[in-house]
């Protein structure tokens, strides 16, 4: 097994104990060259480790977003998303369809703009880690979007 060097060097200095299962469960994440559910880690530690329950998976990832470790992210498809947070990744965010549910990723650039103003002028310094903003795709504002396809898809209308 070989979790992220920095995570694990991060976790090392708060104190934390690297239990086979948190280094599984870092390996995970690192492995996964997108986003992560939850339930998609549970299913992957059960592999190996059949009886380890969700809340462990939780409270392990709750840990590791305390310490900025990860970033979590709801995308509107009913699961929270775990990426890793790592300066040298490429920093993104999502804009999220409410129609068709499709997702499109645009740079971090876009949004320093706010955070710089909501410092000086809130004093506030927000995380802007991996953000989804939800609304109406291009070809869904022109109802050409796949909610149009899908509606008429849908059985059993009569
Ligand atoms: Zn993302
Ligand atoms: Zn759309």
């Amino acid at each position: 097994m070989t979790a992220h060097p920095t995570i694990v060097e991060s976790l090392r200095q708060e104190g934390y104990r690297l239990t086979p299962q948190r280094i599984m469960i870092l390996d995970i994440i690192n492995d996964s060259m997108s986003h992560i559910s939850a339930e998609e880690i549970h299913r992957k530690v059960q592999e190996q480790y059949p009886f380890v329950n969700i809340s462990t998976i939780y409270r392990t990832l709750n840990l590791l977003k305390k310490l900025r470790l990860i970033s979590e992210t709801d995308l509107g498809d009913g699961y929270v998303r775990y990426e890793l947070l790592e300066r040298e990744r490429h920093r993104h965010h999502h804009l999220v369809c409410r129609q068709c549910g499709e997702s499109f990723a645009f740079e971090d650039e876009l949004l320093k703009p706010l955070q710089i103003r909501l410092l000086k002028e809130y004093g506030f310094a927000a995380d802007v880690d991996h953000f989804a903003i939800f609304g109406l795709c291009q070809r869904c504002r022109r109802g050409e979007g796949r909610g149009g396809v899908r509606k008429e898809g849908q059985h059993g209308a009569d």
